[in-house]
């Protein structure tokens, strides 16, 4: 085929435990042509109601309402134009380091991480399997939450638990959020006007979900999430960091069983444990009233990010910029001014000014006096896949 007549459309899918999240990009231009969720999955309506927000049984018919609102948009995965299809898949343990063109052994690599993450990757297999269905003659590619943080040393990567028992289990620090993380830090370093492999970076990805990253020269060198995303910053539902010890007690003195500790720290914790409910937003709105629950939720959880920006300024030695991203990042001015006020004596100054000012482009919110930058940059984990999915898909 001419160089000219190549596809260039890529359809990204993101299939979580309950939802399918789909982007359709043209690479020619970067371009976003469509774009939706089909969520509750498994969740189908009663007497077969018909409907635009009605749930659907399970991933293959997610996988065709997303194939039939594409078809209606004359966009449909039958098309001519599109080069390839990329999965987000959670995690990649060690083996997958990259971006992977799939093939049925890959599928059995992914499927074999599944006690890795039990909720996570057998929704990104199911997607993955009906898509192949659907374009057996595609190119489809896996792009890993995990893979930006293969780079992370040993040093950083090990507990400090036994290694042969830490082995037999695959018991280690992988990290996620990898996606996030790459595309951020070129943004970053593209804003500050300097190659990715000059800057030493700390990217705070504060969506639902939250991380902290240390990239030095463009590679992950240590990052707050673990062997599950449990561990960590505060999130809207997950704990982050707690003693070990915690899961002994509540087990032998609360009583609780492992699932249900599971779930209390997954998805009952953080901002939802501490304040009542999950959303900064809401803890905002509360805390101006004077909830003192939703002020502890939001104290705790920028004392937490504190900690960890103290933590990777040693590890990084020199920091050229602290990056906030994603929802809770790129929104909340009061969780930026106050996850680093009073931090001067690490270079770090917030100019009240230019963080107050709301924008959807990548920005520098730190005083003229700061030695280290302040950035927000907003995140785009869809067009990182794409990006890394057509690269791979042209060969
Ligand atoms: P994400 O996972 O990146 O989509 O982030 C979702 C979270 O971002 C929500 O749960 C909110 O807590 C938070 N968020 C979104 N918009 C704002 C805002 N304007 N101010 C504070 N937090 C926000």
């Amino acid at each position: 085929m001419s160089e000219a007549a190549r596809p260039t459309r890529v359809l990204v899918l993101n299939s979580g435990s309950s939802s399918v999240k789909y982007q359709l990009l043209d690479m020619a231009d970067q371009s976003r042509l469509a774009s939706g969720v089909v969520e509750r999955i498994g969740e189908k309506g009663d007497a077969g109601r018909e409907g635009g927000d009605d749930g659907v049984a399970d991933h293959a018919a997610a996988l065709r309402r997303v194939a039939g609102e594409l078809a209606g948009r004359g966009l449909g995965l039958d098309s001519p134009e599109l080069a390839a299809v990329g999965h987000r898949v959670v995690h990649g343990g060690t083996r997958f380091t990259g971006p992977t063109l799939i093939t049925d052994e890959v599928v059995a690599g992914i499927e074999e991480l599944v006690p890795l993450a039990p909720l996570h990757n057998p929704a990104n297999i199911t997607g993955i399997k009906v898509a192949r269905e659907l374009r057996p003659d595609l190119p489809q590619v896996a792009v890993f939450d995990t893979a930006f943080h293969a780079t992370i040393p040993e040093a950083a990567a090990r507990y400090a638990i036994d290694t042969a028992t830490a082995d037999r289990h695959g018991i280690r620090r992988y990290g996620f959020h990898g996606t996030s993380n790459a595309y951020v830090s070129r943004a970053a370093a593209a804003l500050l006007g300097r190659e990715p492999s000059e800057v030493n970076l700390i990217v705070l990805h504060l969506g639902n979900g939250a991380s902290a990253t240390a990239v030095r020269g463009g590679v992950s060198v240590d990052t707050s999430m673990g062997l599950t995303p449990l561990e960590g910053l505060v999130m809207g539902t997950r704990s982050g960091d707690v003693d070990p010890a915690v899961v002994f007690h509540l087990a032998r003195v609360g009583g609780m069983g492992t699932d249900e500790i599971d779930t209390l720290l997954n998805k009952r914790s953080g901002l939802l444990g501490l304040g009542g409910v999950n959303d900064m937003r809401e803890i905002g709105r509360r805390m101006a009233e004077g909830d003192e629950r939703a002020q502890l939720a939001f104290d705790v959880y920028v004392h937490r990010l504190r900690r960890y920006v103290g933590a990777f300024t040693a590890v990084l030695g020199r920091v050229d910029a602290v990056v906030f991203t994603a929802g809770v990042g790129e929104n909340s001015a009061a969780v930026r001014a106050a996850a680093l006020a009073g931090l001067d004596g690490l270079g770090i100054v917030v100019d009240p000014v230019r963080n107050a000012v709301r924008g959807s482009a990548g920005r520098l919110v730190s005083a003229e006096s700061s030695r280290v930058a302040v950035a927000v940059v907003p995140t785009d984990e869809e067009l990182e896949i794409a990006r890394d999915t057509y690269a791979l898909a042209r060969g």
